[in-house]
């Protein structure tokens, strides 16, 4: 299986896997737009910290379009991010076949 920096991965059965949400690093919670001294759910976990997904093909990658993190800083304000149009903020995704994010 490749490396993977960030993300924690715990194959549970056949097709479903437990992803630590990189996107809160597993916090459940971000940083609201304008409040930092406050947070939101997370949108990507909805708060549990964990994600879970169910795929068709293994081994998982690491995204690289947010390089593992889940996040992308939007064009102009880059202190708060936006959840990855690509992995959906988990960091990671199968190499290969369909996937989705069930919660
Ligand atoms: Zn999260
Ligand atoms: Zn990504």
């Amino acid at each position: 299986m490749a490396e993977l920096r960030i993300v924690h991965i715990e194959i549970v059965s056949t097709g479903k896997a437990i992803l630590s949400c990189a996107y809160c690093e597993g916090k459940g919670g971000v940083p609201s737009n304008r409040r930092r001294e406050w947070q939101e759910p997370c949108p990507v976990c909805g708060g549990s910290g964990k994600v879970l997904v169910e795929f068709e093909e293994e081994p998982f990658v690491e995204c690289s379009f947010c390089e593992g993190k889940g996040g992308v800083p939007p064009n102009r304000r880059r202190e708060w991010q936006e959840p990855c149009p690509v992995c959906g903020g988990i960091g990671a995704k199968p190499i290969a076949g369909k996937w989705r994010i069930i919660k």
